[in-house]
């Protein structure tokens, strides 16, 4: 006998329909799958017996043949289970003489443990996003439903096999799938900018960072203050809009960390250690899952100690920074996620940290600073837009140094500029002023007189690249918005192209342009 079942799988972090067919035949007991399944469907098997036994049914000893179809698309997760075994069920009659009308019109998700019960799987809010057009009901596993209820999808919830059977047969009723309340979740940004003390021009640049959504790179000796910003850099950010909330938590959702099962609504904050995979960094693996990048989408991914990451690493950044996605291959197919975040890096001048500083002596060989800062040089430096140096605060200087702004009141700076480019770019292929390029960035970057005498001085006698004069444009395009101004004034470029300062020395030093 024959049933067919509807489920869902993913391609990257998109959904798409699977029809799952099940046909039992007389023979030799087998089961066989057919339909591109990966590892993880094959080994359904064994759960899909064990968990039909342990629910109090048969498992025919019969032929069994699985088919997954479209057979174009790969599948692969644990989460076939529940619509296979179901398909076993209806095929060999357990679920009533003719197959109950709402095995056609629901999709069901699940992984099976042995004893029937049904567990979490990853991805369930991409994939029920598939459904959004269609009206049509799903089934997910209990430990889901606070997900499933984020894609508004008519969901239900069950906890075992036994309870999607009886729901089926009409001998029970599923709850519906609900909401969870949207609490913050833990380790949200710490600290103020206020307790950040001196360091006037890091701090001016991040806020120029956080206007243009401007990736950025502070070098400076341990102790200047590098990483207390970095930390304190998301509460510059404004909160996610709805469409950014759900971008980031289907990638949440498809890397198995959105089992927390609630909307992301406050920016990502991802601080690798420097000891991460490029895998890990990037995504990848047998099984392909989001990397950082991914996860820091929409927010803010901070690299400390960057020249401590492995060179394959640092090398694998230039596509999500050229292209804001990242695209990992497998057999058979390529998937690419969304990796749209922005870079904070951190290093020190040298090695040992202490190159330049004026009490300290720097314990490098001249061949060790070269080794150190040839790992971010080029083309990774290139894709930067703003290097700022910090200067070491001496003590004496710190008594009297008083309390930085504070957060909020920077951050309310930020957000007039946000608001100046939603205006600019609305309908428009940018979002921020970082993302401008060709036509845009041609369009609102338009040089008054004069300005453009300090590009030629900046490209001429300092040798920055075409590169560099974009990045210089659009920066300055930032702090114009900062300032409410219409124009990009000459004053704009002039302070735009000291955060290009790393361009034009190999070696960094303090405070000198
Ligand atoms: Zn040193």
């Amino acid at each position: 006998m024959l049933s067919k079942l509807r489920t869902l799988c993913l391609k990257g972090i998109d959904g798409f329909q699977v029809n799952a067919e099940v046909y039992i035949a007389a023979g030799l007991p087998a089961y066989v799958v057919v339909g591109l399944p990966d590892a993880a469907v094959k080994e359904a098997k064994d759960r899909v017996v064990a968990a039909v036994r342990n629910s109090g049914f048969d498992f025919p000893s019969k032929r069994i043949t699985v088919n997954l179809a479209p057979a174009e698309i790969k599948k692969a997760g644990t989460h076939f289970d529940l619509p296979i075994a179901l398909g076993v069920l209806a095929a060999s009659g357990k679920l009533g003489k003719k197959p109950p009308a709402a095995l056609e019109d629901t999709f069901f998700i699940g992984e099976l443990a042995l004893d029937g019960a049904l567990r979490p799987v990853a991805g369930v809010l991409p994939m029920l996003l598939a459904l959004k057009e269609l009206g049509k009901t799903a089934v997910v596993p209990a430990g889901n439903s606070a997900e499933a209820a984020v894609s508004g999808i008519k969901c239900l919830s069950a906890a075992s096999l036994k309870e999607v059977a009886d729901w089926l047969t009409g001998a029970a009723e599923l709850k519906p799938c609900a909401a969870q309340e949207n609490k913050p979740a833990a380790g949200a940004p710490a600290g103020d900018f206020s307790e950040v003390k001196g360091q006037p021009f890091a701090k001016r640049a991040l806020e120029i960072a956080a206007a243009g959504f401007h990736n950025i790179i502070l070098v400076g000796p341990p102790g200047a203050g590098k990483s207390m910003l970095a930390r304190r850099f998301g509460a510059l950010l404004p909160s996610m809009n709805f469409d950014e909330a759900l971008e980031t938590t289907k990638l949440y959702s498809v890397s198995g960390l959105g089992l927390a099962g609630r909307l992301v609504r406050e920016r990502p904050f991802r601080e690798p250690h420097h000891t991460i995979s490029d895998a890990a960094l990037i995504g990848g693996g047998a099984s392909p899952r989001p990397g950082e990048v991914s996860l820091a989408h929409n927010g803010v991914l901070f690299l400390d100690e960057f020249p401590e990451f492995s060179r394959p690493a640092i090398e694998a950044l230039r596509e999500p920074l050229e292209a804001w996605k990242v695209t990992v291959s497998r057999v058979k197919e390529s998937v690419a996620y969304p990796a749209r975040f922005l870079l904070v890096a951190a290093m020190n001048p040298c090695p040992c940290g202490y190159l330049g500083h004026p009490t300290r002596d720097c314990a490098c060989t001249p061949l060790q600073v070269h080794k150190y800062r040839a790992k971010v040089s080029g083309p990774i430096l290139d894709r930067i837009d703003l290097q700022v140096q910090l200067s070491p605060v001496k003590y004496a200087d710190w008594e009297a140094i008083p309390r930085g702004e504070p957060s909020a009141v920077i951050a309310a700076r930020v957000m007039k500029a946000i608001e100046i480019q939603r205006a600019r770019f609305k309908g428009g292929h940018a979002r921020a002023n970082a993302f401008m390029a060709g036509a845009e960035l041609r369009r609102h970057c338009a040089l008054p007189e004069g300005a453009s005498s300090v590009l030629e001085t900046a490209m001429n006698k300092l040798g920055f690249s075409a590169r560099s004069l974009d990045k210089i444009l659009k920066i300055s395009r930032t702090i114009a918005d900062l300032e409410g101004a219409a124009a990009i004034k000459r004053e704009h470029v002039i302070e735009a192209v000291q955060y290009r300062m790393l361009d034009k020395s190999s070696v960094p030093t303090f405070g000198g342009i």
